[in-house]
């Protein structure tokens, strides 16, 4: 089956119009696609008859010193490894790439669509506005897509829970479906940041996923929160106090990413971690054995 290129908002509803609701999978992304892109593409191929993915490059997500402008632009690589991925599923394949920021936000555009409470923490705190403009593109994109089904990596799990709130408290009857992590041989996640390290970079960023690790392994060492708790935070303390390069390391309940209490068993350990002017980030889901 094919891949349809559509650039232009008009022509996406035109062509969506013709479609039933219950054959959709939509996969959102900013393009410079790499296997954690692909991996949630497969997921939506194999779960759907038709798969919507999304390149745009989100003007809103970026704070105003971030790095919008040299964000990696790759359309024809992006649309060759979805080609080649297809190859294997041989779907309809619809690839939504506005050309021009107005096919989604026209110049009287002034709506948006804000997730209270969870939007405050982690990566809130230090990017007071990313969240905003994350719900925002994303209700946007599912108001003109009208998906059954969504795809969001647990790289970026605390936008998977705003998505997931978003989609709760506004009734949007569209199932968010979790993908895995994918990361590189070495550990580190896989990131289109990732390309804007040198090989040195490349080596203190694995930082963030060893000492995830290493903290996991404290954590089930005794046998629930309440033991474990003062022993954890003095090391994550620790941690942080040694490298200022730490934007946040921190621990949750990972149900609702709120601080676990002394009976929780679903943990999750997040972090983000600066090299130079990029910044990072990477968590690790785990359960104590009960
Ligand atoms: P982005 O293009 O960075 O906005 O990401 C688009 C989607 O891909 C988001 O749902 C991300 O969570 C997901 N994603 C990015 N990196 C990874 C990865 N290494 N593993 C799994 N999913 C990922």
């Amino acid at each position: 089956m094919s891949l349809q290129v559509i650039t232009l908002t008009k022509d996406l509803k035109s062509i969506r119009d013709t479609l039933s609701k219950k054959d959709i999978g939509l996969v959102p992304t900013m393009g410079n696609l790499h296997q954690g892109h692909i991996s949630l593409i497969e997921m939506s191929l194999n779960e759907n008859p038709i798969t919507f993915v999304t390149i745009f490059v989100n003007p809103k997500q970026f704070g105003p010193n971030e790095d919008l402008k040299k964000y990696p632009r790759t359309l024809e690589d992006d649309l060759n490894s979805i080609r080649k991925i297809n190859q294997k599923y041989k779907k309809q394949i619809f690839v939504f790439a506005p050309t021009s920021i107005k096919e989604i936000y026209p110049d009287n555009f002034s709506s948006t669509i804000k997730v209270d409470g969870i939007t405050n923490i982690l990566c809130g705190k230090s990017r007071p506005t990313h969240f905003d403009g994350v719900t925002t593109v994303v209700y946007k994109l599912f108001s003109l897509i009208k998906p059954l089904k969504s795809y969001f990596g647990e790289k970026d799990y605390q936008q998977l829970l705003v998505i997931k709130k978003m989609t709760t408290d506004l009734d949007l009857e569209i199932d968010i479906i979790p993908g895995k992590i994918i990361r590189d041989t070495d550990g580190l996640a896989l990131s289109s940041r990732n390309q804007f390290l040198n090989p040195d970079q490349k080596k203190q960023a694995l930082i963030l996923p060893t000492t995830l690790q290493s903290i996991k392994e404290q954590v089930l060492k005794y046998k629930c929160w309440k033991e474990s708790k003062e022993i954890v935070k003095q090391i994550i303390q620790d941690t942080i106090n040694k490298n200022p390069d730490w934007d946040y390391l921190e621990i949750y309940n990972s149900d609702r990413l709120t601080p676990p209490e002394d009976q929780t068993v679903n943990f999750i350990l997040l972090g983000a971690f600066k090299i130079g002017s990029t910044r990072l980030i990477d968590n690790l889901l785990f359960k104590l054995k009960i």
